[in-house]
């Protein structure tokens, strides 16, 4: 699994981080960024997932 940002639609709501902190984070500038660079390991697909989903501005999506 993959994770994509559309970084001109985050807000800097940090529910992502909040649900996943494993996977989000916020940068200085309150954007989203990934602790995991390139693909999710498996262990973590359910929390990124989680995250992904609770966006309130559909500014992550996932992709395989
Ligand atoms: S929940 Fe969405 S808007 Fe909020 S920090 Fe994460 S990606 Fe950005």
């Amino acid at each position: 699994m993959r994770i994509d940002i559309d970084t001109a639609r985050c807000e800097g709501h940090g529910l992502c981080a909040q649900v996943a902190p494993q996977v989000f984070d916020l940068d200085d500038d309150d954007l989203v960024i990934l602790r995991q660079v390139g693909q999710i390991p498996a262990d973590l697909e359910a929390a990124a997932a989680s995250g992904a989903r609770s966006c309130p501005v559909a500014a992550l999506s996932t992709s395989s």
